[in-house]
């Protein structure tokens, strides 16, 4: 059944490069590709773009002018919904989940941009991201009121429309791995809120990836693989629901290797920072410290234990975040 594909509005800088990395394969003892989702493009970078091209087509669709978002103080989600929504001409709400909402951290990395980019930032605490759902609507409520039409994009944009990103990515991916004899690989990804998961495993099914002996595998970063594979499983349920063309995901098939939260979401330990360190100068690839820089720990930690582990080659999706490493500086200090 050909797939039918919803409405995007253009926002990324499509295909991103697949990047074979010499040293690093030499290095982990496997042939090592990079998808540089990293440079869906600078200010709009990461693979919340990639979502954010069908979660804001539906919310112009619906005649929607600001968005409403929230995530952590550093999300990288609502820096790209910030500057997405600028790009359309639109306004933009983030919530962003402090300590202590009464006195918010600085603004450094992205919180800086979202300021510079006249997204309205909104504290809120972590009793207040319990009950996200609710900050959001009442955030919507205030903006009717002053006569907006807004449209909430749900934590990392991770809805069966935002999943369409990384379901198309994989397309992509199609097209690029076609060159090179598929089977014996496994496209490893960092999970965070479960939209890239659930795009990738979708449209690895649905692309003819996974026909290929081409497996997917999320390292989460924070909570735990049960949650974030039942997860994964409900957004693919609600795309196959909305559109019967795409093919049904089962449960069994999603893997995701857990272990690696170390210290919590988007703590770091030195280990995982001397990591994301030797990247940078083996391969001038930069890494975050919160996603990619953890699943890369986990991946480098997993082969060191079970060197097959991922069979002959691995795709890593390089899912952005660079403006997150510059916050922590302070941390590498002793390190570099
Ligand atoms: C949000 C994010 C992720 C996680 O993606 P999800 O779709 O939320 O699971 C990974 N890497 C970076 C850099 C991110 O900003």
């Amino acid at each position: 059944m050909t797939i039918r594909i919803p409405n995007r509005v253009p926002l990324a800088i499509t295909p991103t490069p697949l990047q074979f990395l010499e040293r690093t394969s030499e290095e982990l003892g496997v042939e090592f590709y990079i998808k540089r989702d990293d440079m869906t493009g600078l200010e709009l970078s990461g693979n919340k773009v990639r979502k954010l091209e069908f979660l804001l087509a539906d919310a112009l669709d619906k005649g929607a002018n600001v968005i409403i978002t929230g995530g952590g103080e550093q999300s990288n989600h609502c820096r790209a919904t910030a500057m997405a929504a600028a790009k359309l001409g639109l306004s933009s709400v983030v919530c962003l989940r402090t300590l202590d909402k009464k006195s918010p951290p600085e603004m450094s990395g992205n919180i800086f941009l979202d300021k510079l980019v006249g997204a309205e930032i909104v504290w809120i605490d972590h009793e207040d991201w319990a009950r996200q759902d609710e900050v959001y609507e009442a955030e919507a409520q205030r903006q009717r009121e002053l006569g907006r039409v807004p449209y909430i994009v749900p934590e990392g944009g991770s809805n069966a429309i935002g999943a369409w990103g990384y379901i198309e990515c994989c397309r992509e991916l199609a097209g690029q791995l076609g060159e090179l004899e598929k089977a014996d690989t496994t496209i490893v990804y960092a999970c965070g809120s479960g939209g890239t998961g659930a795009g990738l495993v979708l449209g690895a099914q649905a692309y003819g990836l996974k026909e290929n002996g081409i497996k997917v595998a999320g390292f989460n970063v924070c909570d735990d693989a049960p949650f974030f594979i039942e997860r994964i499983h409900s957004i693919c349920k609600e795309v196959v629901e909305a559109e019967p063309s795409c093919p049904d995901v089962e449960r069994a098939s999603i893997e995701m290797i857990d272990g690696y939260v170390g210290a919590g979401y988007a703590k770091s330990s030195p280990e995982e920072l001397l990591c994301l360190r030797d990247m940078a100068r083996r391969d001038a690839i930069l890494f975050d410290p919160v996603y990619t820089g953890k699943a890369f720990y986990g991946l480098v930690s997993e082969l060191s234990r079970t060197p097959g582990r991922f069979g002959k080659r691995i795709v890593f999706v390089h899912t952005g975040g660079v403006f997150g490493l510059f916050p922590q500086a302070k941390a590498f200090e002793t390190l570099l």
